[in-house]
């Protein structure tokens, strides 16, 4: 029998604001979504992890810059939503 993908860890889970913040969802700008191409030909960039790549992730600076790419089990608290990868924002209450 062919396992069953999981789907992954849903990162609002993992979020603890301190008394008087919240986490707000914004679209993550360092980060884009994989092609088709890369979904076929690439896989996680995490040690051990060989899950189709999901996004990728802009590291380095200047000349250096590099896109990573990772599956969406090891996207480090980001979630993608209708085709944007967001990250939590920590952000007062009220604001
Ligand atoms: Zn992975």
């Amino acid at each position: 029998m062919a396992e069953k993908p999981q789907p992954p860890p849903d990162p609002e889970l993992e979020l603890d604001p301190p008394e008087g913040y919240r986490y707000v969802w914004m679209p993550d700008d360092s980060c884009r979504l994989t092609t088709e191409e890369e979904k076929q030909s690439r896989r996680c960039r995490r040690p051990g992890c060989m899950r189709e790549v999901a996004i990728g992730l802009q590291r380095g600076f200047g000349q250096q810059q590099k896109w990573w790419l990772y599956c969406d089990w090891h996207m480090y608290g980001r979630r993608i939503v209708d085709g944007v990868v967001q990250w939590p924002r920590l952000t007062k209450d009220g604001e």
